[in-house]
């Protein structure tokens, strides 16, 4: 019986460059059948795990015809969660989608709203879904989450369930995905509820502090893009390190057991082009400063893998 998470960062950042945007496969210990969380770099991200030696374990057939990434993409990667359309999040996908297989995408309706009317629409790409302006190839199929709603992934041993995010003027997603009696979870881009004026974050801790009791939540990726230079006024739907130690002080408070321990990998940081202002060295200083609650955060590169587990 697989439990617990298997983890391969695709891509691990949040902007600017190329080649290296939100995507983390996921599956299973012990069950390859995968889900995509977030598609910001696909190919690259499997191009640079492979060089790492992150997809070795993957049995591949001699005769197989593809190389080790593109028999992973056809056929280990079962399935997209998008948390959001935002380019970031999908650029990857995009530009895969000619020599995919076939996949159900799986987002809230705001979300595969845009996929269908605003990028696989015949002009900005190829209609590759099954929804929007004709002609469809119908390479992916659109399946609208229901915010709250456990559904089985197809093709896998996961469950997903969808929690929306406030991510500026966007609706965003948190997917709680679980295995078993085990669980994770993948937040999409979201601000503080305190800079959103709003609650949804509290919600989403609220539905997850009873697995955090039974000690059940295995691990949680959550953005952090900016350093604490930046204003709460200029996060744009986003969180800095004091608002995610605030977030994640609040779900300890609701869950009322201590987080010690708890693996947080903290994606999306957005890179500087400023000298001298590294926020990918500024934003886990400040938070191993601020972490009273001995949370184990980890900040992901590009093709490195993770298991989190009892
Ligand atoms: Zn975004």
């Amino acid at each position: 019986m697989a439990a617990g998470f298997d983890i391969t960062v695709l891509g691990a950042r949040g902007g600017l460059e190329d080649g290296n945007l939100s995507a983390y496969m996921v599956h299973p210990i012990g069950d390859l059948r995968a889900v995509l969380c977030d598609a910001g770099t696909v190919l690259h991200g499997l191009q640079v795990a492979d060089q790492h030696g992150a997809l070795d374990d993957i049995p591949m057939p001699a005769n197989a015809v593809e190389t080790r990434p593109g028999f992973v993409l056809h056929h280990a990667i079962q399935a997209y969660l998008v948390s959001h359309a935002h380019i970031d999040h999908v650029a990857g996908l995009v530009l895969v989608s000619p020599d995919d297989s076939p996949k159900p995408i799986y987002a809230l309706p705001s979300v595969n709203r845009v996929l269908s009317r605003d990028l696989f629409n015949g002009a900005v790409w190829p209609n590759m879904g099954d929804r929007g302006a004709p002609p469809l190839l119908g390479l992916y199929q659109y399946q609208d989450l229901v915010p709250g709603h456990a559904v089985a992934l197809a093709h896998t041993g996961l469950r997903v369930t969808a929690f929306s995010l406030s991510h500026g003027n966007v609706e965003s997603t948190a997917f709680l995905l679980q295995s078993g009696s085990d669980a994770m979870l993948y937040i999409g881009d979201t601000g503080a509820d305190a800079v959103e004026h709003g609650t949804r974050l509290h919600a989403l801790w609220q539905a997850v502090a009873p697995l955090v009791r039974r000690h059940r939540l295995r691990g949680i990726i959550i953005e952090c893009s900016y350093d604490d230079s930046r204003p709460d006024s200029q996060l744009w739907g986003h969180l800095s390190p004091h608002l995610l130690l605030n977030e994640l002080a609040a779900l300890q408070g609701i869950a009322g057991t201590p987080l010690r321990g708890l693996p947080v990998l903290v994606a999306h940081i957005k890179p500087s082009l400023r000298k001298g202002a590294d926020p990918v060295a500024l934003i886990p200083e400040a938070l191993r400063r601020g972490n009273a609650m001995g949370v184990n955060f980890i900040v992901p590169e590009q093709g490195m893998r993770l298991q989190w587990h009892k």
